[in-house]
């Protein structure tokens, strides 16, 4: 009887979030300030320990499937994979929970667009929450949506991007949000992240699932893929791999 009564708190809870959310614009959401510093960041190269699932090794996308299914599509060339505009998201075939996650990419050389339109993908820790990537070397965004921040959550502590066109890399050890049997939330997802060998995010708690427009909030989920975004911008991805913690 009480797990009846909280599994209809919660899902009025979840309604009247998606709701208020439907009522607001993108910018209500959008956080300026403060900017974080821009650094220059080391040199850095990972290879995958022996114990590490590689998802990708430069030659095939065998380990990603396309959104609905079916197969990825993306452009597989010279060790890397690029979005190709409108193909969608791709995500792994292999679904998870807890993990350190190993993961290269490069905005375009060429630069075109600005703020949110400039080298913009991301990475989707278990589909739903979205570590941003976008080329922020000279290109101010609302900072709580540039790169290494979790997208409209949180601000990453410092600007550690390189130039367009020099790979990247982001080291993320994600610790999987938790639910009750009726769907509330037990325990909230938890990052820390490197962004190019320098600490982004330091173990930081998620609101829910990163949202475009509104507040985030948690719906039950388990296992679930690592996603790709396509953004309609050609970044590229290249020596993906992962440790199931
Ligand atoms: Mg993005």
């Amino acid at each position: 009887m009480r797990t009846l009564f909280l599994s209809a708190c919660t899902l009025l809870s979840l309604a009247a979030a998606a709701q208020n959310n439907e009522q607001m614009k993108p910018e209500a959401t959008e956080v300026w300030e403060p900017v974080p510093k821009v650094i220059n960041a080391g040199t850095e190269t990972l290879t995958a320990p022996s114990d590490a699932i590689i998802l990708f090794n430069g030659k095939n996308l065998d380990n990603w499937e396309a959104e609905k299914g079916g197969p990825a599509t993306w452009e597989v060339k010279n060790d890397a994979m690029t979005v190709v505009k409108g193909s969608g998201l791709i995500k792994t075939k292999q679904q998870f929970e807890d993990f350190q996650l190993h993961i290269e990419w490069r905005t375009p050389a060429e630069v075109k667009g600005e703020s949110q339109g400039r080298g913009n993908s991301g990475i989707f820790m278990q589909e739903y929450y979205e570590l941003q990537v976008l080329d922020n070397y000279n290109n101010r965004t609302y900072s709580n949506g540039q790169a290494g921040s979790f997208y409209k959550q949180k601000i990453p502590l410092v600007n550690a991007c390189k130039k367009p066109g020099e790979w990247q890399t982001y080291d993320v050890i994600w610790t999987a949000p938790r639910f009750n049997d009726d769907g509330s939330l037990k325990s909230p997802a938890r990052a820390t992240v490197l962004q190019n060998g320098v600490l982004v995010q330091n173990n930081v708690e998620l609101e829910g699932q990163t949202q475009y427009i509104g507040k985030p909030f948690y719906v039950k989920h388990g296992p679930k893929s690592i996603a790709l975004q396509d953004h309609g911008n050609p970044v590229s991805y290249r020596n993906i791999w992962i440790r199931q913690l």
